[in-house]
């Protein structure tokens, strides 16, 4: 199986070309060696027809050609060489077998092929588009329930299903050819924008939801009229911390904060960096009393961090102003009141929650 499939997959020898179209024709060439053989068989054993013989031989060849043209030829010129060989086919097998083979429908398929196939809206589209409705009238009008030179009265059922199986399978070996890559594309296209929207909204040093995420969030929670309180948390006396141990030391305690705050997504608080060395907490659904437990709690935790430096460790505390939302002001007004009690817990002292 593996070695089948790698003969059909092959790289042609043209070079700065996809090998799509090349494999969807090496598809069909095979199903229509397989066709051919079945028809071959059944005009030796139970037909008794030469004529019926000799055609189908000559497909067997024109479509083994065919294929191994796959392996040369740039494939626009393999595309036409396919549709024009099974343009003769379908006239040929019309009249020698008459209408009940169903060869006729194959048009169909070769309309299809063609309209893929081909780049671009072209008038070559529609001219070839007419060419075979005008070949299927006049089948129709010369064919229908006529028998042509060879009869295959008896075995026509079993003809006509191998053609029928053979035609929906080869479309849909091209409407799946076709659509694989634009549905490939389409899911590539879907995944980079979820990233993007997800980059967007992130912090890149925490990994916390950044300014505008948040602001997003804080205007959906208000939409909803819902319940909620927020914390601005601001560490004191961070420029010491840098101007000690370094600006690469404290981004690190940005992040070993940050961390403490992440571990309370699973209590639905929503945190963010909120610039710099502030960060917001959201406590959805949580009026200001019960927020301020969870800060007190939080604070504790914040206290217990230690960052390595060398041999020491190294620990901060931070202020903290709560308030819980109040949906007849704005955003800017509830987020104006919060940092004045930043302000004031930082002027009365630092290390402490104002409520
Ligand atoms: P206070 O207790 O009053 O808040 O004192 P403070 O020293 O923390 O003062 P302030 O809030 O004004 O200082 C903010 C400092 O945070 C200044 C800046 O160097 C530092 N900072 C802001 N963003 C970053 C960052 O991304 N990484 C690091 N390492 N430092 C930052
Ligand atoms: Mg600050
Ligand atoms: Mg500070």
């Amino acid at each position: 199986m593996g070695k089948i499939s790698e003969f059909i997959f092959k790289e042609t020898k043209i070079k700065n070309e996809t090998k799509r179209m090349t494999v969807l024709i090496r598809e069909l060439c095979l199903s229509f060696l397989a066709l051919s053989l079945i028809n071959f068989l059944m005009n030796a054993i139970l037909l008794h027809s030469i004529a019926g013989c000799a055609l189908w031989f000559f497909m067997l060849i024109t479509d083994g050609l065919t294929f191994t043209l796959s392996y040369y030829a740039p494939k626009k010129t393999l595309l036409r060489v396919f549709i024009i060989q099974k343009i003769a086919w379908i006239i040929a097998s019309i009249v020698i077998f008459g209408w009940d083979g169903g060869y006729q429908f194959f048009l169909v398929l070769l309309i299809i092929l063609y309209s893929f196939g081909e780049a671009g809206y072209t008038n070559k589209k529609l001219i070839f588009n007419f060419f075979c409705f005008v070949l299927f009238i006049v089948f129709l009008e010369f064919y229908k329930g006529k028998e042509g030179l060879v009869s295959i009265a008896g075995i026509e059922k079993i003809i006509e299903t191998f053609s029928t199986l053979v035609f929906c399978m080869d479309v849909a070996f091209v409407a799946t050819s076709f659509s694989r890559e634009s549905q490939e594309i389409e899911e590539k296209i879907v995944n980079y924008n979820k990233q993007l929207e997800i980059e967007a909204g992130t912090d890149a040093l925490t990994g916390l939801k950044n300014r505008r995420s948040t602001t997003e969030y804080i205007r959906s929670l208000v939409k909803e009229s819902r319940t909620f309180s927020i914390c601005i948390c601001d560490i004191d006396f961070f420029k010491k911390v840098n101007d000690t141990y370094g600006h690469e030391f404290g981004d690190d305690v940005l992040i070993a904060i940050s961390d403490v705050f992440k571990k309370r997504a699973a209590e639905n608080v929503h945190s963010s960096r909120w610039g710099g060395e502030e960060f917001l907490l959201i406590f959805p659904d949580l009026n200001g009393d019960d927020a301020y437990l969870k800060v007190h709690d939080i604070g504790d935790e914040v206290k217990k961090i230690s960052v390595p430096h060398g041999d020491d460790t190294v620990s901060v505390t931070m202020t903290y102003g709560l308030s819980e939302y109040s949906l007849t002001r704005n955003l800017e007004e509830n987020i104006k009141e919060i940092d004045e009690k930043l302000y004031m817990g930082k002027t009365a002292g630092r290390n402490r929650i104002v409520y």
